[in-house]
């Protein structure tokens, strides 16, 4: 199955309007006269959304997400973003259940599942993030956590959206640490992913569906863990946040 790769860049809660422009500028310059042929997306904060539109310009190689949503349409929901604000933004795609979205707001299944059906209502691409603790997976409850992440995340999710969704596997003890999976526990993992999709969609739909690595992704590892046949792309914070680095990512990964 040819599943194109999709390297997004999670840049948390940095860059404003400001080192948005100055990043953008610098990537662009890197990326003209290159054909690349993954799917490139930013998801900067909300406040750098609109300075991100305008410093990429008619530029169609690189994509826009959010890093949030909120469940509701509109109302007395202080501090939160709706998905058809994100739509006048001109987002393609959502980061939905970012671990610290679970760890530190209390994100539970059942709010990611929310909110994934409200992107897909505003046709926004979820990017839906699963991934378990080291104390899960050192109890031997990494399948257990995995499986009820992502039948509760996706409960109600019909097939033709879920054909719009990426999946982000990522490692909580991975992420920020400097520690990566390696590839062999990465593939497996994404293999088991992949057969709870199976389980949910059927074969054709689950070989379709991509799903990204997120955890330490650096220029030296991207090119292994691409290599393994269910990664399909990477979720990248750290490594994302300098133009020349998330560049040498996508390169490497891409040329495995
Ligand atoms: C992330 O924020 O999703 C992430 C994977 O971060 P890092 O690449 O810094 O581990």
């Amino acid at each position: 199955m040819n599943r194109k790769l999709i390297f997004a860049a999670n840049w948390k809660m940095n860059k404003g309007p400001s080192e948005t422009e100055d990043f953008v500028k610098s990537f662009l310059s890197k990326i003209q006269g290159q054909s690349v042929n993954s799917e490139m997306v930013i998801a900067p904060p909300f406040v750098s959304l609109a300075k991100l539109v305008e410093a990429l310009g008619t530029n169609s190689q690189v994509q826009i997400a959010a890093q949030n949503c909120s469940q509701y349409d509109a109302g007395a929901y202080t501090g939160e973003v709706s998905v058809l604000m994100l739509r006048e933004f001109f987002v393609h795609y959502v980061i939905i259940g970012h671990s610290e979205r679970r760890s530190i707001y209390g994100e539970t299944d059942e709010v990611i599942n929310a909110k994934i059906k409200k992107a897909r209502e505003a046709n926004l691409k979820p990017i839906f993030c699963i991934g378990e603790t080291l104390e899960e997976r050192e109890s031997g409850n990494l399948e257990k956590v995995l499986r009820t992440q992502v039948t509760e995340g996706l409960k109600g999710v019909s097939e033709k959206d879920m054909l719009e969704t990426v999946v982000a596997y990522e490692p909580v003890w991975a992420i920020g640490t400097g520690v990566t999976a390696t590839s062999e526990q990465a593939q497996d993992t994404h293999a088991f992913v992949r057969s709870v999709l199976k389980d949910l969609y059927g074969e054709d739909v689950s070989s379709k569906i991509r799903i990204q690595y997120g955890g330490s992704v650096k220029p030296g590892n991207a090119a292994e863990l691409m290599a393994c046949p269910d990664i399909d792309g990477a979720l990248i914070g750290g490594a994302a946040l300098d133009p020349q680095s998330f560049l040498e990512v996508i390169q490497n990964g891409s040329a495995s």
